[in-house]
């Protein structure tokens, strides 16, 4: 085990923030406080990071002559967005410590591989096929009984590269959908059907994961989404202790075994019949985390900054119950009323255009520990 006061980078020092929307500017902030500096890496000359810090880099992620300047310019790489190309990752670890590393990037953006290392370590994962044509899709069906949902292995996000499929007739349809959305490197699309999962709810944990190997865990919270983009996170979620203690060691199993250095969330559904299903990994801090900026000791941003630069991980308990609202589009023109209403925490993300769907910004309101659900 590493010996963590040797690691620690000190107070000063430059973190690299692959990424440049709202997750990085949040660690962006968080950094600050801690009298360290971010310097951003993304392709938008205003994204939401960029404009929190003095130290940015505009440039796409396979500029290999800004990357070399950006890894010669910060001590350590974090990233905010995991469809970071691989080979970009590569490319910095070679030259700067990358944390979480490149394996933990690669696992993480492939369905396929992230089902297969959950299987490995025997975290419960719906059943699952790879299928490469409809052909395949039909077959898989049959194993995996009905309903089935069809997903890109890569590039998938907030439901974009999903179907779902009643029976055989619509396997041509489904595919059809897919392929628009996700091909690998090689041109190929392959794609993931998924047993359909009739879940009582969605739920996450956030874990962070020091240098030293010391594991945080924020309580598991609930997700309702609307159209395939999170909605609402409510804080804790309403689930028995037992479901609780198994989610939150699901995701201490997880984190120990990709040796994580950061933060992960751990996106998963209860079932009707009590199980816990892990559906996605996310390693950074995560849109159901948001919450902790207000009502945590320590916010899985500031986590984030600890692990990567080196130091003790901050107590992830909670001082407040908690409800996390996303701005999407126009929402966020309510500002005003939310600034009006007492224990409502207002951020926005200084993005121009308020498109509909867009992130724009989110509140948490907080109410006493125990009084909600
Ligand atoms: P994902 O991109 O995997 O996070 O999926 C987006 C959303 O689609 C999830 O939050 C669920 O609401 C739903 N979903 C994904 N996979 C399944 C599944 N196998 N069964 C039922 N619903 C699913």
């Amino acid at each position: 085990m590493a010996d963590s006061r040797a690691a620690a980078l000190p107070p000063g020092s430059v973190v690299g923030m692959l990424g440049d929307g709202q997750l990085g500017r949040m660690a962006a902030l968080a950094a600050a406080r801690l009298g360290y500096r971010c310097h951003v890496f993304g392709p938008t000359a205003d994204g939401p990071a960029h404009q929190v810090t003095n130290l940015s880099t505009v440039a796409g992620y396979g500029d290999e002559t800004a990357l070399a300047a950006f890894a010669d310019a910060v001590d350590v790489v974090t990233f905010e967005f995991e469809n970071v190309p691989a080979a970009t990752a590569v490319f910095l670890d070679g030259r700067v410590p990358v944390r979480p590393g490149p394996r933990v990037l690669s696992l993480c953006q492939n369905r396929l591989r992230e089902k297969d290392f959950l299987a490995s370590i025997d975290v419960a994962t719906t059943g699952y096929a790879e299928v490469r044509n409809p052909e395949g899709v039909r077959r898989s069906l049959r194993d995996l009984g009905k309903p089935a949902v069809l997903k890109t292995t890569e590039f998938g996000y907030d439901g974009k590269g999903q179907a779902l499929l009643r029976n055989e007739t619509e396997a041509e349809a489904a595919w059809a959908a897919i392929a628009a959305h996700g091909a690998t490197e090689t041109g190929e699309t392959v794609g993931i059907l998924e047993a359909f999962v009739d879940f009582r709810l969605e739920l996450s944990v956030v874990v962070a994961r020091g240098l030293n190997g010391h594991i945080e865990t924020y309580v598991p919270v609930e997700n309702q989404h609307r159209d395939h983009i999170l909605d609402q996170t409510i804080v804790p979620a309403r689930i028995s202790q037992d479901a609780a203690d198994r989610a939150e060691g699901y995701a201490r199993r997880i984190a120990e075994a990709l040796d994580l250095v950061g933060v992960i969330a751990v996106e998963m559904f209860l079932t009707a019949e009590g199980r816990i299903l892990v559906n996605e990994l996310a390693p950074r801090p995560h849109n159901s985390g948001h919450w902790t900026i207000d009502a945590c000791a320590t916010s899985q941003f500031e986590q984030q900054i600890r692990a990567v630069c080196g130091l003790p991980l901050g107590s992830s308990k909670r001082h407040s119950d908690a409800v996390m609202k996303n701005l999407l589009g126009e929402e966020a023109e309510d500002w005003r009323e939310i600034l009006a209403e007492p224990r409502a925490y207002l951020h926005l993300y200084g993005k121009a255009e308020a498109r509909p769907g867009r992130k724009m910004g989110h509140v948490t309101k907080l109410s006493p520990r125990g009084s909600s659900g």
